[in-house]
């Protein structure tokens, strides 16, 4: 379970994100929508603080987290709970995708290095990547990177798995793979928080939708409801915008 109550960040004395609420049910995949510099990706890196949330609290499981007060454990244990998928793959351009999915194994869970590649290499079965273990990124396509990051987080087993936009940087023609394989995630229950604007998928695989603007949830619930029968008159200009 994932209780979020008051997060709030603020960059030059502006409210970016102005005191969210938001619970996630364990096995629940939420999709996030709204319009540019709402504070969707600023809502996501909060939550594992790579942006320091300047007020609010935090509990992902047994985490439970203050953020005005939050110690480097506090944080050590938020980076534990979750995993993220980056909308530019954010890759180790020296390591392979094998050495990319071992790292956090490695440095931020403590697993043996020999425990770490065995994971890796299973998680490269599972994205149809295993004849790439050895291969850099510069020699993978934009959708085989992305893979290798869903790989990366999938490896950790971690209660949430975040994702800022993980296909908005792709050529057209990977942004299936990409798809396909989030929906392979999703059917195994992970928890999931997306960030996307590909409303085709978020209507197939979310259980609920979450509308932001300006740093607040305007709107929430069943993608039935929010993306077929919005009510808030800016969830409905975003809509048309973006169909
Ligand atoms: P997009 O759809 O374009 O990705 P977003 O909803 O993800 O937008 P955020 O990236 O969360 O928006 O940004 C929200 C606001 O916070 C924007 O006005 C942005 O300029 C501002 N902002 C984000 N990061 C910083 C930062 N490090 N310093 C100052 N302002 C920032
Ligand atoms: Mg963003």
């Amino acid at each position: 379970m994932i209780r979020v109550r008051g997060l709030t960040k603020r960059f030059d004395g502006t409210a970016v994100l102005d005191g969210i609420d938001l619970d996630i049910a364990d096995g629940e995949r939420v999709v996030v929508i709204g319009p540019s510099g709402t504070g969707k990706s600023t809502l996501l890196r909060c939550l594992n603080f790579l942006d320091r949330p300047n007020a609010g609290t935090i509990e992902i499981g047994d985490v439970s987290v203050d953020a005005a007060k939050a110690t480097k454990r506090d944080i050590l244990a938020l980076r534990r709970a979750t995993s993220f998928v980056f909308q530019n793959y954010a890759l180790f351009a020296n390591k392979t995708a094998k050495e990319n999915i071992m790292e956090a194994l490695v440095t931020v869970h403590d697993r043996p290095r020999d425990e770490a590649e065995r994971r890796a290499l299973e998680v490269l079965g599972e994205t149809g990547l295993a004849e790439k273990a050895d291969s850099y990124p510069a020699a993978l396509s934009g959708g085989q990177q992305q893979r290798v990051g869903i790989g990366r987080a999938m490896a950790i087993g971690a209660d949430l798995m975040l994702f800022d936009e993980p296909t908005s940087a792709l050529d057209p023609e990977w942004v299936g793979e990409v798809l396909d394989l989030m929906r392979r995630v999703a059917e195994q229950r992970q928890t999931m928080l997306i960030v996307t604007h590909e409303m085709q998928f978020a209507r197939e695989i979310a259980d609920r939708v979450v509308f932001m603007e300006g740093g607040r949830i305007v709107e929430e619930g069943p993608p039935q409801e929010v993306l077929e029968a919005p009510r808030d008159e800016r969830l409905r200009r975003f809509l048309r915008r973006v169909s």
